[in-house]
């Protein structure tokens, strides 16, 4: 399939007319704490087999407020526009930091949207080497309206709500998987965004790799998988709510895997393992 993202079209259908894209919904941001974030922390890394390419870009004030110029005005005014709407009865509530009651109707409006923003959020450095999701996984959101089954998203509650954007991006390989290469650069297919909006903390994975997601856990206790939906309803927040330190620890998760995955194929020198 046809990659979009490239030149200046939309990253969704390939139209040509862009419009800016508010990170968030501006529904959201009256909703937003009050005090602003006087650095916000944007991480993004793209794990190679050779070395690892990453940039932390400190943004002063509002960490919600900036915008990303990919997609074009029929979808933001569009279908995205729609989702935007849907997924505000389940979004707002916990932005708010109130215990809430989330029914299958409410979940997959809330994954499609968090899927939608990492798929937008991903293209900020505007490099085809930082994003993971594929131009299959993009299309069956905006056919579908929610993320394929090969998602993972889970919801937690911050003991300290927190300006927090992680995303890192890995190509992963073997089995009968190839990396798509350009100018001898392994492209990535895998990627996870961890994100914070007031006390809710959102971590999603998601990968072309066959079967990449199965064996990607959380604590039950402090993140409860939204998706795919196991059951509902799913009530928020979750018992224990997660620490800075956990927070941390469960945006590197995949970091991590990526390191070692890496450092093994260096060993070995086996670059395209079983
Ligand atoms: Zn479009």
């Amino acid at each position: 399939m046809l990659s979009y993202g490239w030149g200046g079209v939309c990253i969704f259908c390939g139209g040509v007319k862009l419009s800016k894209e508010h990170a968030f919904a501006k529904w959201l941001h009256p909703h937003l704490p009050m005090k602003p974030i006087a650095n916000h922390e944007a991480f993004s890394e793209h794990i190679l087999l050779t070395h690892t390419d990453s940039k932390v870009k400190v943004r002063s004030g509002d960490p919600h407020s900036g915008t990303v110029r990919v997609v074009c005005e029929t979808c933001n005014t569009g279908w995205m526009s729609s989702l935007q709407e849907a997924a505000r009865p389940a979004l707002l509530p916990m932005v708010q930091g109130k215990r809430s009651s989330l029914h299958k109707r409410h979940l997959q409006n809330l994954c499609g949207w968090v899927a939608m923003f990492v798929m937008v959020n991903e293209w900020r450095e505007k490099n085809r080497a930082f994003a993971g999701v594929s131009q299959e996984e993009r299309s069956f959101l905006m056919e579908n309206g929610v993320p394929p089954k090969t998602w993972k998203i889970w919801i937690g509650e911050l003991a300290r709500p927190g300006g927090i954007y992680h995303h890192t991006s890995i190509p992963v390989a073997g089995n009968g998987v190839e990396v798509d290469m350009i100018d001898g650069i392994p492209m990535p297919n895998t990627q996870v965004t961890t994100v914070s909006m007031g006390p809710l903390f959102i971590h999603a994975f998601s990968s072309s790799y066959p079967r990449a997601s199965v064996n990607q856990r959380l604590p039950a206790e402090t993140m409860s998988q939204v998706w795919p939906i196991r059951h509902s309803p799913v009530t928020w927040p979750p018992h224990k709510p997660v620490s800075q330190a956990e927070s941390v620890a469960i945006a590197e998760s995949i970091v991590n895997y990526g390191r070692e995955k890496a450092r093994r194929l260096r060993i070995t020198g086996n670059r395209n393992p079983k």
